[in-house]
């Protein structure tokens, strides 16, 4: 491979391409981002970071930048008819981050690409791809001015209008509603909450607010079409939607900036890879903003790709695993698209028997205890998994216990817990952020020199040490020091609990958190032939 040829190349500085870059540099291979603007933009579009989200950029340790610069929600009231009528808590999210930061997708994209310049990695700008092309083992990409580029592996986080998908002949089916759509941030005062996210259901549609700090507002509502779209008429439109669907009487609408129309597209690629190119965030999928879903899942989009081309182009994994993007990923956007397509056809129908019926049923489904467990679990995105993947294993249990069985599964998010390391008190996940697998092994108790693992771990420091590291995880303090391994205390048993460890166990974390493999008794045998089926 010519010296010169970066691994990967991001056509798109986005909030996807950044991620993917950021994580790139972690993983320390080398790569090219490129954008068409002659520099950054500030888009009103995303406003809503969900917990998973905050716990990807804890994996970059880059959450504290996010958190100085947007504002915690802890809950969501719903209005109907000039009342509340439910009400959503956050605060119970299973996730350290039980709440969603409110950050302007500009702010995003600037903690993001203000990381990479520290580090070093400067954004090629003015760079407009016309067409891409594979040869031999490259992608090749042809710019607007006639220059090009080449690399080992694209990647696509070009938006929407994807001109690679265009080019590499993806087709991107779907649909355009016909509804109209306004969006704005205005300085707003006299809201009944003002800490909280408003979504007020009204017989001209559906209107959010959504508090990002200081009295300002990121305002998303369906509006009357307009054939001429300007600023002014934006502008106007939301004045107008403020003044007649929020029920206030001491409401101050202030400066309204950034006011613009949109309408809702829902299409998805069918092919999340085509040989070396992969689509990621809006080149993949677009979807209505209900939920405030797109940028969080295009970023995990960015977070299951990335470590997967990093150990394949550090010659760590066999390239095969890349095809679990498509596998992973795929279905994940699929269902979004559907999601949130329900949601926003059941809140933008104007027959009046249907709205009656939807405003009695959010009264009513709202505040029942699973439904809002439900709903908070999957807006946070906490709930998603790859237990079908082909990544996703676990050997025939002999004898496992009933708990064990029912316990979190491959291919489901890591649960996270309290532990202690050299008397300290950590959580889990801080000894996760290495760019490696890590095997869990759960002494349950047990002297770990009965248990007899140290071959195990001298057989996965001969063969696999470039792809995992090991952690104790214990409830016995005598087995301190007695494998050549960071050793966890679990000293509330929280971390034996939440994976069920009542016996001696192994889980397998992915570097991007999620369980790959799970056996108990822990199978030698069968964690390394999984480990050999996946390497080089
Ligand atoms: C009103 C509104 C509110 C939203 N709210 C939320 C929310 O709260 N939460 C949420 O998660 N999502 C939200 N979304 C969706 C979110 O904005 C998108 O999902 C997100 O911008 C996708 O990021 P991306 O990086 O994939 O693409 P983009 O943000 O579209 O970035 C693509 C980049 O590629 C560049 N590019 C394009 N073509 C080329 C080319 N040919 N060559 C080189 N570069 C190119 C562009 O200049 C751009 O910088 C909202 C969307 C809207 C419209």
């Amino acid at each position: 491979m010519e010296a010169d040829i970066p691994d990967c190349l991001i056509v798109g500085a986005g909030p996807v391409g950044l991620t993917l870059g950021c994580q790139f540099h972690q993983y320390g291979i080398a790569f090219r981002i490129i954008d068409k603007l002659p520099g950054p933009v500030k888009r009103t579009k995303a406003a809503a970071v969900w917990s998973r989200t905050a716990e990807i950029f804890d994996q970059m340790n880059l959450t504290q930048r996010f958190l100085e610069e947007g504002v915690k929600v802890f809950g969501a009231s719903f209005f109907a008819g000039g009342k509340r009528v439910a009400r959503l808590t956050l605060d119970s999210i299973d996730s350290v981050h039980n709440y969603v930061l409110m950050l302007a997708q500009h702010k995003t994209e600037e903690v993001l690409r203000t990381y990479l310049e520290e580090k070093g990695t400067s954004l090629d700008y003015n760079c407009s791809v016309v067409s891409v092309e594979e040869r031999d083992d490259l992608v090749e990409v042809t710019l607007d001015n006639g220059q090009t580029l080449t690399a080992r592996y694209l990647i696509a986080c070009d938006g929407a209008h994807s001109q690679v998908r265009q080019s590499a002949g993806l087709s991107f089916e779907g649909r355009e509603l016909e509804s109209q759509w306004v969006v704005a941030d205005a300085e707003i005062e006299g809201l009944p909450f003002d800490d909280e996210i408003l979504l007020i259901m009204h017989q001209d549609g559906p209107t959010g607010l959504f508090p990002l700090g200081d009295s300002l507002y990121r305002i998303v509502g369906q509006t009357e079409p307009v054939a001429d779209q300007t600023t002014e008429l934006a502008e106007q439109a939301v004045r107008e939607l403020v003044g007649t669907r929020v029920q206030s009487g001491n409401l101050k609408l202030g400066k309204v900036t950034d006011a613009g129309f949109f309408s809702i597209n829902e299409r998805q690629v069918d092919r999340y890879r085509k040989g070396r190119i992969f689509l990621a965030g809006d080149a993949a999928h677009v979807q209505s903003p209900l939920g405030g879903q797109g940028m969080n899942t295009g970023i995990q989009d960015a977070h299951n790709l990335a470590w997967k081309l990093a150990m394949v182009c550090k010659g760590d994994l066999n390239p095969k695993v890349l095809d679990t993007y498509h596998e992973e990923r795929h279905p994940i956007g699929k269902w979004l698209v559907e999601a949130t397509s329900r949601g926003t056809d059941m809140l933008t129908n104007r027959q009046p028997i249907v709205a009656a019926f939807r405003d009695q049923a959010a009264r009513f489904v709202a505040s029942l205890p699973p439904v809002q467990n439900k709903l908070r679990n999957t807006l946070s995105e906490v709930e998603i998994n790859y237990r079908s993947s082909s990544l996703s294993r676990e050997p025939a249990y002999v004898g496992a216990g009933w708990r064990y069985r029912q316990g979190i599964r491959p291919g489901e998010r890591a649960p996270d817990g309290l532990v202690r390391y050299n008397d300290l008190e950590t959580r889990l996940s801080s000894h996760l952020r290495g760019r490696l697998f890590h095997l869990l092994l759960f002494d349950s108790g047990r002297s770990v020199l009965a248990l007899n693992w140290e071959t195990l771990l001298k057989q996965l420091q001969e063969h696999h040490c470039r792809r995992v590291d090991t952690v104790l995880v214990s409830t016995l303090s005598a087995n301190r020091e007695k494998l050549p391994c960071p050793f966890l205390e679990d000293f509330q048993e929280e971390l034996h609990h939440l994976y069920s460890a009542i016996e001696p166990c192994a889980y397998l974390i992915r570097p991007d958190g999620y369980i790959a493999y799970r056996s108990q008794p822990v199978d030698k045998v069968e964690l390394l032939n999984y480990l050999d089926e996946w390497s080089v």
